[in-house]
């Protein structure tokens, strides 16, 4: 990483719990803390789950909310697109996503919205942050340990720019914002085994499924982001989108080496 250059920020703000969303407020007043120019286009429902998906059967319409608040009836990456191409006036500087209610560990990150609002700004060229509050089902988040720790962690990283490619992935722990243990640099981990199907019979007798409960593992290995909020960590994970696992490359290059030589005859 390299010092980033100076000059005024202008953020943009989105999520993928949807307009509504108590975390979207609160990550406003976090980026408000860093920056006067904020703007804020968010999906007007809640789009968990939505992954890198872009709307292409439908139109997408805006609707402005207030002064530099707007709403998408789409994806989370929908909101970005048409944020950065068409809302926003000026480029936008950074982009911010969340908070989310809920952590966003290991391969959740290959499910959330708020990580894919993260990766559309990055493949349009604009650094980007996605924040996430781990929490408990059916207990109160606890917004004010985002709140509290956010604009310091995201001051620092502001101040280097970071790889192309290359966003930032931040959970915060389940924990009051004083009993917050620290910061690790962690890696993503994996703890899926499955998920709880729920299978009930609608009123006409069909049977219907409603995916639950996550089913996943519970210890996990030093250094993965999981690892690190389970002990009370604030995890600040690097996520690549060249998904390509290199050291494969040289193996299965080897071995299809002979079919390419022969395609030449
Ligand atoms: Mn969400």
């Amino acid at each position: 990483m390299t010092e980033a250059g100076e000059g005024p920020l202008r953020i943009l703000v989105t999520n993928d719990d949807g307009i509504h969303a108590p975390g979207l407020k609160v990550l406003e007043s976090i980026a408000r803390r860093l920056a006067e120019d904020v703007w804020v286009v968010a999906p007007e429902t809640n789009q968990s789950g939505a992954s890198h998906s872009l709307t292409l059967s439908r139109p997408l319409r805006i609707r402005r909310v207030s002064k530099r608040h707007f709403a998408v009836d789409g994806t989370p990456t929908d909101c970005v697109l048409l944020a950065l191409q068409r809302i926003v006036e000026g480029p936008v500087t950074l982009l911010l996503s969340g908070v989310n209610q809920g952590s966003n560990l290991g391969e959740d990150v290959t499910y959330s919205g708020t990580v894919a609002a993260a990766m559309e700004a990055t493949v349009l060229g604009v650094p980007a942050i996605a924040i996430s509050q781990a929490c408990r089902n059916g207990h109160p988040v606890k917004w004010r340990t985002a709140e509290t720790h956010a604009p310091g962690i995201l001051r620092r990283l502001w101040a280097v720019s970071w790889p192309e490619g290359v966003l930032i992935n931040i959970n915060f722990p389940d924990r009051l914002a004083q009993s917050v243990r620290g910061v690790r640099v962690t890696r993503q981990g994996k703890h899926k085994v499955g998920d709880a199907l729920v299978e009930r019979i609608d009123p006409r007798g069909q049977p219907y499924y409603w995916i639950g409960a996550l089913r996943r593992e519970e210890e996990w290995p030093e250094g993965t982001d999981l690892a690190a909020i389970a002990s009370g960590y604030i995890s600040i994970t690097p996520v690549h989108l060249d998904l390509t696992h290199h050291q494969s490359l040289t193996f299965l290059r080897k071995m299809f080496q002979d079919d390419t030589e022969s395609d030449r005859h």
